[in-house]
This record gives C-alpha cells, structure tokens and sequence, in this order.
C-alpha cells in the first residue's frame, strides 16, 4: 500500500487542456473517488498515475517514489477497466494467475493468491471456466481478482460497474467497499454516478471542465458544496435552482417576494449585484401557506411509495420565464396536475450562488 500524491498535473493535447493543476494526496489506504460529467478529465487522471499517459506538467508520486519518468509496469498499480479485459483464452484460474506469473512469483504463492482471492470474490466454482462461460457480474469479479492477486500498491478503477444491470451494480458496489475494508489498498476510482462516489468514497474529488471543485468527504460535499456546479451534481433528484433578485432586503423570484432572513442578508454584498442563484433541495421544501412562500403549478406528479416528487414551475412573469423545481413530498399528500400550491423554502438549508460564477456565497 502507498500513498498517491498529485502535483499540479496537467495534460495538454495539441491545444486543447484535458486536466489543469490537478493537486492532491490520497493517504494510505484510504478509498478515493473522482467524479464529474463525461470528459472532466477523469480517465485522464487515472491513466496518468498508471502511466498509460504522460503528464505535460506536473509530479507525481506514489509511495515517496517520484514516478514521472517510470514506466507503467513498474508502478505496481493495478487498473481495472469497464470493459474487463479478460483473456478469453484463459480459464479464471489462469486470468488471475497471469500477473503475478508475469511478476515471477513461485508457482506456491500463485495457487495460494489465486485461492484466497478466489474465496473472497466468491468465485472459487468458476476456476476453471473461460470467460465467455461467466456473466457480467463474474466477469467483473474476476477482473477484480486479478487485480487484487498481484497486491499492487495502488488500485486503480475506472467506471468498473458501469457495464452491469442495475441490481447487480448495487450489490457488487457494496461489495466492493467490503473487499477494499478487507485488503485496504489504497484505491483511487473513477464514476460519473454520484450515488457510488456518495457510497463508497473516504474522501471525493469533484471535477469539471479539467479542474477539481472540490475535494471533501461524501456529507461535507453534499453539505457545503463549494459551487453550484457541486451543489447541482450531487444528489437525486438534484438541488433547485432559481433565479432571484435582491432588492438589498427580500428576494423576488419571477415577481413573487420571499423574503430574506437576517442570516443571509449579512452575507450578500451590495458588490454582488444584484441577481444571484438561490439553491434548495428538494426535500428542503414543504407545502403550507405560512409566512413567506412561493405560489407555484404542479406539473407532473410522480408516487414513488415512500415519497412523492412533484415537478412543479413557479409561472412566467413579464421578462422573467417560468422556473422549474423538484418537490419532495409525504407519500399519502394528494396532489394533482395544475394544483397552484404554496411552497415553502427551508432557509436554514439555503444556499446562495453568485450568479456569474456559481461560488457558494451562503452559507459562507
Ligand atoms: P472523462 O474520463 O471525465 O470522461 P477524459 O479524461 O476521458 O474525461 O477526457 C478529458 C478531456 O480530454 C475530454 O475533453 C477529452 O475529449 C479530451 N481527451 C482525452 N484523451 C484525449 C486524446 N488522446 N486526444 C485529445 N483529447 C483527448
């Protein structure tokens, strides 16, 4: 196990920036998860601490080892791709024998590794079959087991359930977190799904457009996001956005006034202008007509059991067009198309973006 450090990497391909001044450490053994839209710049990352690419700028190193000039092979780390990538060939046993045969380890090792990791990934029925003989799943298993059998310091994975249905997506991603809370190597693993970057990291680093946004614990992302690129891309349904004017002491939301607690007053800037970027999760909402709230038309009504959610617009008004929001609300409400219902925004769980930028300004 190592610890995996980023210094200021960047990757350049002709003129175009695929990841700029990417700064970070993974601590020993600890599950990190890089998540972000398609082509933020994850895969990228990934491949440069496995040295499939080489940084145009930037350290980095694994263990206290500087890597930049060492090829791929000798960075013992392990990659496991979506696509698996199993020698068709090969049985199971094989497959996952092949590293450390690679690596020249005595023939005892290799059938004790390939048992033990075949005991933990519950694949010791398939040792002898090829792999177009296994489902996905256990396709992915082994993919996994091989990579476990070599014991490299690092393990890298790059969207490793994003080929299964989704069942078996779930289960094998808890799984997965009970096999690196067993082995503990230290795991560096790339998603676009915030549900197993929330499951699975210690730490997440968020990504867009090549650069980090932030980097923090599940709760402290989900949190306090740094952005409303952050804000927006964890959690589903996602956070609200509407867009407010401030007057210098109520907001307006397309002509309606919410009015503006003290707390958040003290927060906003005359600097700031005046148009900002209110945030609200749908669960952060209630239906009821006490004090502030916004009047706003339910159009399309979902029952999912234990919630219902109510995609709801809050109407045009003069220049200003209607503004979509996700209502979370108790199962048993009878709520129905074209109800005008008054909603009420939680403001101890508000946020407030500029505008421009889409930094967090409240909570500060
Ligand atoms: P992600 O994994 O987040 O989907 P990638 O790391 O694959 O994103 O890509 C980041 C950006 O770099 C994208 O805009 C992509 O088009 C670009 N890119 C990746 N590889 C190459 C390459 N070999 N040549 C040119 N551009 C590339």
């Amino acid at each position: 196990m190592a610890k995996v450090q980023l210094w200021g990497i960047t990757q350049r391909y002709d003129s175009a920036i695929a990841i700029e001044d990417i700064t970070f450490e993974v601590p020993d053994g600890e599950f990190w998860v890089l998540v972000g839209p398609s082509g933020c710049g994850k895969s990228t990352i990934l491949r440069t601490i496995a040295g499939l690419e080489t940084a145009t700028s930037g350290d980095l190193y694994i263990g206290d080892r500087l890597v930049n000039q060492i090829p791929a092979r000798q960075r013992d780390v392990a990659m496991v791709f979506q696509n698996y990538a199993l020698y068709p060939h090969m049985s199971v046993a094989e497959n996952l024998a092949f590293g450390l045969q690679m690596r020249k380890a005595d023939p005892k090792t290799i059938r004790e590794r390939v048992e033990t990791v075949a005991r933990m990934l519950n694949i010791e029925h398939l040792l002898e079959r090829k792999p177009r003989q296994l489902s996905g799943g256990q396709q992915q298993r082994v993919a996994l087991g091989r990579a476990i059998a070599r014991q490299p310091q690092v393990f890298l994975l790059d969207e490793p359930l994003s080929n299964l249905d989704a069942q078996l997506r779930d289960d094998t991603r808890v799984e997965l977190k009970q096999l690196h809370q067993q082995v503990g190597i230290t795991t560096i693993y790339v998603t676009h799904d915030q549900v197993e970057a929330m499951t699975l990291a210690d730490q997440i680093v968020v990504l867009n457009q090549g650069r980090i946004q932030q980097i923090g614990t599940p709760q402290t992302i989900y949190s306090y996001p740094a952005n409303r690129m952050v804000a927006t891309f964890l959690g589903n349904p996602p956070m609200n956005i509407l867009q407010a004017i401030y007057d210098g002491s109520a907001f307006q939301v397309n002509g309606q006034i919410l009015s503006c607690p003290e707390s958040i007053r003290t927060c906003l800037q005359p600097s700031q202008g005046q148009r900002f970027d209110l945030g609200i999760r749908p669960e952060h909402m209630a239906i009821g007509s006490e004090g502030s709230f916004l009047s706003v038309e339910a159009i399309v009504v979902e029952p999912l059991g234990r919630e219902t959610l109510v995609r709801a617009v809050v109407p045009e008004q003069g220049n200003f067009r209607q503004q979509v929001l996700n209502i979370q609300v108790e199962a048993g409400r009878q709520i129905h198309l074209g109800d005008r219902l008054p909603l009420q925004l939680s403001f101890e769980h508000l946020f407030v973006f500029n505008s421009a930028t889409g930094e967090t300004l409240y909570p500060s």
